[in-house]
């Protein structure tokens, strides 16, 4: 009904509303313990090793004892573990993963007289998951990604060019080629991630370039495609004009950041949570990935579930009370860097080689294994034209490959290019359909997925 009477609004309106609804989500996030949050999380930036691990044990202690006291399924599962509440006894309680998760969600979710926020976060599978925060550790999340942001100088106010999964625009916007709905107020706009197709493209960058935002949020796919269109095009973007981009949501790919920071001239700062609330993953200004152990345990699992420095990574969430996570499979695989590695930047938080990203997204060749995102990207070396692409798979054995291309300058010779780069990886067996299309849809929740592996409960 509220979507029903926004979209019949006059545009000045509709961006009135899209402000009066920000105030109100501002209102609760920067409200409460947020500016004690912040002040904690800057003054925790330096903390030495030991500081920090005797930090986590702390609130780890706290977390459990609140989470085996207030969630039924705790009680039940860790409730009769002998000093749980010990961080060096971590390998002894249960894992839970996403399917057991959304299974016992009501059970685990806390029974409180407080009002609660929702979040709603949407599966690779299509089924979303609702979970629940209070809104002090909703407070403490935005004071801990607000402390990352501000180190590369960005406040709420300065002008943000934000690229989210909500959908603003009406019917009347896109005859008018305004993909876009601004928060004059906080200086923010927000740009559709739904319309990204090439016969609107030209009028993003148009846009961007007389916006001129200082700082980019939000998904990186989209933000991709821009870039990219911007140099095949080539707009020249302004000097010195963007501060830094904070891409969410999405595993960051080397060409991914490329692409960014080549046409918006400036630097990429990836960070990593989750919906589900995930502690954080944050980059550095010398590009290292720190784990932050000030808001959570970050587990590296092998096959059987003992300690590895490459492997499935399992969590456990300080600041999701309301609908915990303890030693939750969140389903992503990452890459430890050597334990004895430091880092100049002053942060002492351990490092991550790499984020491997989504292990549902990859493709799975019954000769090499799974293919994981970061090499279905570089399927793209030596080659030219290919505007986007996407990798389907529904069969074992066969493989369809979406291509969107340049027609001037994509040829046979790229194409074969291209289907090499291919069975480098998949091998010789498996099918490959190459599929030329004008375009690719994005997802219901306005992501672009490169990968779609429809077999993966078979595996
Ligand atoms: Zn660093």
């Amino acid at each position: 009904m509220k979507e029903k009477v926004y979209k019949i609004l006059p545009g000045f309106l509709q961006n009135c509303l899209v402000y009066a609804y920000n105030r109100q989500a501002y209102k609760r996030r920067y409200g409460g313990e947020y500016q004690n949050f912040r002040k904690e999380k800057k003054e925790n930036r330096h903390l030495s090793l030991e500081e920090l691990k005797a930090y986590q044990k702390n609130r780890y202690a706290q977390f459990i004892e609140f989470v085996t006291q207030n969630s039924d399924y705790y009680k039940k599962t860790i409730g009769n573990i002998e000093h749980a509440e010990l961080i060096e006894n971590i390998s002894s309680l249960p894992i839970v993963n996403k399917e057991v998760l959304r299974n016992n969600i009501d059970a685990i979710t806390v029974k409180t007289s407080e009002k609660l926020e929702k979040s709603k976060t949407g599966g690779t599978t299509g089924k979303s998951l609702e979970v629940k925060f209070f809104f002090r550790d909703s407070q403490e999340r935005f004071a801990f990604l607000d402390d990352f942001r501000s180190r590369f100088g960005y406040e709420l106010g300065k002008k943000t060019a934000w690229f989210s999964g909500k959908n603003l625009l009406t019917d009347s916007d896109v005859k008018k080629k305004r993909f876009w709905k601004t928060d004059f107020v906080h200086h923010v706009r927000y740009y559709s991630t739904f319309h990204i197709k090439d016969d609107y493209l030209k009028y993003y960058v148009e846009d961007l370039i007389r916006f001129t935002p200082e700082y980019f949020v939000g998904f990186p796919s989209t933000i991709l495609e821009i870039a990219k269109y911007g140099i095949a095009n080539g707009y020249d973007f302004p000097e010195n004009a963007v501060k830094a981009v904070f891409p969410t949501a999405e595993t960051i790919t080397d060409e991914t950041r490329y692409y960014i920071e080549k046409f918006f001239k400036t630097k990429l700062y990836n960070q990593y949570a989750s919906s589900e609330g995930a502690p954080f993953i944050i980059e550095c200004e010398k590009g290292n990935l720190h784990l932050e152990l000030q808001t959570g345990v970050f587990e590296v699992l092998d096959e059987n579930n003992q300690p590895a420095q490459s492997g499935r990574l399992v969590v456990t969430s300080f600041t999701t009370a309301a609908t915990p996570l303890v030693r939750y499979d969140i389903g992503d695989s990452i890459t430890l860097e050597d334990a004895d590695k430091k880092c100049s930047c002053g942060n002492n938080n351990p490092l991550v080689k790499e984020i491997l990203g989504r292990i549902d997204d990859f493709i799975y060749s019954v000769e090499n294994g799974k293919i994981n995102l970061g090499n279905v990207s570089n399927t793209l070396k030596d080659t030219k034209g290919i505007i986007r692409f996407q990798a389907v798979q529904n069969k074992l054995d066969e493989l369809d490959l979406y291509v969107v291309t340049d027609k001037e300058i994509y040829s046979k010779q790229i194409e074969k290019i291209f289907i090499e780069n291919w069975r480098d990886r998949v091998g010789n067996v498996m099918k490959i359909h190459l599929k030329y299309v004008d375009e690719i849809p994005v997802e219901g929740s306005g992501k672009y997925r490169i990968v779609k592996n429809n077999i993966k409960d078979l595996l």
